[in-house]
């Protein structure tokens, strides 16, 4: 019978395909070798590779076969500089690991295929000729190549991370089709999370949020913000003003384009020295790439609204418990890096019942709500309060000694009994025990280091309420 890979067709018999194969794993070569060199594709072979950066600048593979434990440390990352220090190399990836995590987000990093260790040579070779007729399918007319390269970017937007991502995506990609010197993405600064990179820049008494691609420095940026600006006053304010979503025919203003996104949030892009001769062509693909960039945006933010609902209790906006779990796997996580500890408050409220029984459930609920908030000012931003169930609620305190999560849920417990919850013609007065256990001190897994504060409250309650407890070593 023949195989699958001998049954394999080249579409191209002239043009020999380079394939470079990396592993750290000299068994691998002497596994595959044989069987991959009867096929009329070359093959460069790396076996552990010192710099594997350096190489792939050098060579620019078309076609990579990496075996992911190569780059072990930080598989994701290194995928991700592959791709932008040779965008047009297609990459299989080999695995050693069976996170599924780990497939999605090599995919989200732009791979075409992944493979499991261990992984007979035959099923590999078939991976690797697939992918070669694939892509030598690609039509040779440039302008069917520069829309096949439009929708790939586009492709790579929609399945981007993060919204930061999805524009530096279209810029750069905007760049190549302009052959332009630099672009700026502009936002109005209330409409912005601000980040880290972002700088600030006033435009017509507005604050906006800056950032800048291909300019040598932040400075030659500004510079060029502030021209344009000089050149056309008042366009970039007035885009922001009016709702109208912008056309084509108002982007282009000499060698420069100023293109507002579809609502004020995603702010808009500055494209600064446009080399390319405009054509319909070049600004249809333009156009098609703004609104494509519009709807990932979108969906984006839709998404993300989304992912927060599921991840907040309704009736206190607090987080619930869905999220605590991923807040402690993500706190468990870090510490091992960090070596630095977290503390849990398990926090109840005393006789609870006897509100709802008193003034109804109405102001029982509300007064959940009031709770929830007295804990939450108590604490840094950077912590997280869940409401855990019923009048339990759950602060975690992220790198804290025991001492000051002691203090912290004293501060807490004072601030609830020293306050009067007031309601049309009621006041309320209530009080909250505290129990406190630290990871890793008081238990090495989210279950026991819950369950070690719970005792603690409980501990409390059973003498007297209205206390701060920390859990028995
Ligand atoms: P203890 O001091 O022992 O904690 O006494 P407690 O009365 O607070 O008892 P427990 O914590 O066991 O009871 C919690 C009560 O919280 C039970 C329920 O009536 C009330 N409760 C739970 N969820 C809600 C809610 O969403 N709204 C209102 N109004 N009450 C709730
Ligand atoms: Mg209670």
């Amino acid at each position: 019978m023949k195989s699958i890979a001998h049954s394999f067709n080249y579409p191209t018999p002239s043009a020999i395909p380079k394939v470079a194969v990396w592993t750290k794993d000299p068994f691998l070569k002497n596994l595959y070798q044989p069987e991959f060199e009867n096929h009329p594709i070359k093959w460069h072979w790396e076996t552990h590779p010192k710099n594997w950066k350096l190489l792939l600048k050098k060579q620019k593979p078309q076609y990579l076969l990496l075996d992911l434990e190569l780059v072990a440390e930080n598989p994701i990352q290194a995928l991700q500089e592959i791709r932008s220090l040779s965008p047009l190399t297609n990459i299989i990836v080999l695995s050693h690991t069976h996170d599924v995590q780990v497939a999605i987000s090599a995919f989200k990093a732009g791979i075409s295929d992944y493979y499991l260790k261990p992984t007979n040579p035959e099923t590999l070779l078939y991976a690797v000729q697939k992918l070669i007729s694939e892509k030598s399918l690609t039509p040779h007319d440039p302008l069917m190549q520069a829309d096949m390269q439009m929708f790939s970017v586009t492709h790579h937007i929609s399945i981007a991370e993060s919204d930061s991502k999805m524009r530096e995506l279209a810029i750069h990609h905007l760049l190549t089709i302009f052959d332009a010197r630099g672009a700026l993405w502009l936002c109005p600064a209330d409409k912005q999370k601000a980040s880290s990179s972002t700088m600030y820049q006033m435009i017509d008494e507005t604050q906006f949020a800056v950032e800048h691609w291909n300019f040598q420095s932040s400075h030659e940026a500004q510079t060029e913000l502030t021209y344009f600006q000089n050149q056309h006053p008042l366009l970039i304010r007035d885009s922001f003003h009016s709702q109208l979503t912008s056309h084509p025919e108002h982007w282009f203003h000499g060698d420069s384009a100023w293109i507002p996104l579809k609502n004020s949030s995603m702010g808009g892009v500055l494209i600064i020295g446009i080399n390319r001769q405009l054509s319909l062509q070049i600004e249809s693909r333009t156009e098609f790439l703004i609104r494509s960039l519009e709807v990932s945006l979108e969906n984006h933010r839709r998404y993300i609204e989304a992912k927060q609902l599921t991840y907040v209790d309704d009736l206190t906006g607090l987080y619930n418990p869905r999220f605590l779990d991923h807040a402690l796997n993500i706190a468990m996580d870090s510490l091992n890096k960090k070596e630095e500890g977290f503390c849990i408050l398990f926090i109840d409220i005393d006789k609870f019942k006897q509100v709802n029984d008193q003034y109804g459930h109405l102001i029982g609920s509300q007064m959940l709500l009031h709770v929830g908030r007295v804990i939450k000012n108590g604490l840094r931003n950077s912590d997280h309060v869940f409401r855990y169930g019923g009048d339990e609620f759950i602060a975690v305190l992220y790198d804290t000694h025991l001492a000051t999560a002691q203090e912290i849920a004293e501060r807490v417990r004072k601030a609830t009994e020293a306050r009067t919850f007031r309601f049309p013609h009621i006041n309320i007065k209530i009080t909250l025990s505290i129990g406190i256990a630290r990871f890793p001190d008081h238990g090495q897994d989210k279950g026991t280091i819950i369950s070690m504060a719970d005792n603690a409250m409980y501990a409390s309650k059973k003498q007297g309420r209205n206390q701060v407890i920390v859990a028995e070593s």
